[in-house]
C-alpha cells in the first residue's frame, strides 16, 4: 500500500560496521542482538552485521535462523590470484556474507581506492550475488567550499556498474567529518543529499531509482537515530562505533519500529 505521500514504503536497512573490532567472543554480543530481535516484526527493517572478514565464518553460525545478516567490509575485484591479504566476492559469500561495504571512506582514503575501483568491486560482488553497500560521502573541505552534491553526484555516477537489481543495492551517505566524530549534518543537510541522490537514481534507473535504500552514516547513535530515519529519502542507517555494543544497537534498530 502506498502512503500518503505517494512514496511506497522500502523497508529500513541497519548495518552495522564493526570495521577493525572484534574477537571470536564478540560472538556473545551477536547472540544478544539476536535474542533483542526475536519479538521485533520482520516489517520493520533488515539487520546486517558486517564484521572482520575473520569473524564471518563463526558468526554464520550464529545468525542461522535470526533476523540478522552478515556483510562483508570489503572485497577485491578479482576473482583470484597474486592478491595478498585480499579476499573475493566469492570467498566473502563461502563465508556467510550476503552483503558487502564497499568505497567507505576508510578504504578511500586509507588504501587509495578510487571510484572506479569501487564500481570494479561492485560489478565482482554482483555477479556473486551479493547485495552491496556502496559508500559515498564529501570531506569537511568539500562541505565548507559548497562541493557536497557535485562529489556526491561523481562518486554515485562512477561507483555504480550498470544493471544492478534495485533490491541489491543500497547506498550510504557518509560525510566523512561526521563518521566517528560525534557530528552530524543537520537534518535539512541529510534531506538535501538524499533527495539528490534519488533523484539522481531515478534519472538513471528510471522507476528501479525509487526502490533503492538510501542509508545515512556517520555519528548515528540511540539518541539520534528515530530523528535521523524519520527524513525523506532516509531508507536506514550504516552505524559503526553504536553497533559494536548489542545494547546501543538494538536502540537504534527500534528506532525503526
Ligand atoms: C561508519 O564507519 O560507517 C560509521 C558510520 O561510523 P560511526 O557510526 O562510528 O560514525
Amino acid at each position: 500500500m502506498m502512503p500518503r505521500s505517494g512514496r511506497a514504503r522500502l523497508r529500513p536497512l541497519i548495518a552495522g560496521n564493526w570495521k577493525m573490532n572484534g574477537l571470536v567472543k564478540a560472538r556473545s554480543e551477536l547472540r544478544r542482538l539476536a535474542s533483542y530481535l526475536v519479538d521485533f516484526p520482520s516489517a520493520a527493517c533488515d539487520v546486517v552485521i558486517c564484521p572482520p572478514a575473520t569473524l564471518l565464518h563463526s558468526f554464520r553460525a550464529e545468525i542461522t535462523g535470526t533476523r540478522l545478516s552478515l556483510g562483508a567490509q570489503d572485497c577485491h575485484a578479482d576473482e583470484g590470484g597474486a592478491h595478498t591479504g585480499d579476499i573475493s566476492a566469492a570467498m566473502v559469500k563461502d563465508a556467510g556474507a550476503k552483503w558487502v561495504i564497499l568505497g567507505h571512506s576508510e578504504r578511500r582514503v586509507d588504501h587509495g581506492e578510487t571510484d572506479r575501483v569501487v564500481r570494479d568491486k561492485a560489478a565482482a560482488a554482483a555477479s556473486q550475488g551479493l547485495g552491496l553497500i556502496v559508500c559515498l560521502g564529501e570531506s569537511k573541505q568539500e562541505r565548507d567550499g559548497n562541493k557536497t552534491l557535485r562529489v556526491i553526484g561523481r562518486q554515485l555516477a562512477a561507483s555504480i556498474p550498470q544493471g544492478i537489481q534495485p533490491k541489491r543495492l543500497v547506498i550510504a551517505y557518509e560525510p566523512i567529518w561526521a563518521i566517528g566524530s560525534g557530528r552530524t549534518p543537520t537534518l535539512d543537510q541529510i534531506a538535501q543529499v538524499h533527495g539528490f541522490l534519488r533523484n539522481k537514481l531515478i534519472a538513471a534507473m528510471g522507476d528501479d531509482g525509487a526502490r533503492v535504500r538510501l542509508l545515512y552514516g556517520g555519528s548515528v547513535k540511540p539518541s539520534n537515530a528515530a530523528e535521523i530515519l524519520a527524513v525523506p529519502h532516509v531508507n536506514g542507517a550504516l552505524v559503526g562505533g553504536a553497533s559494536l555494543k548489542a545494547g546501543d544497537f538494538w536502540q537504534i534498530i527500534k528506532a525503526c519500529g
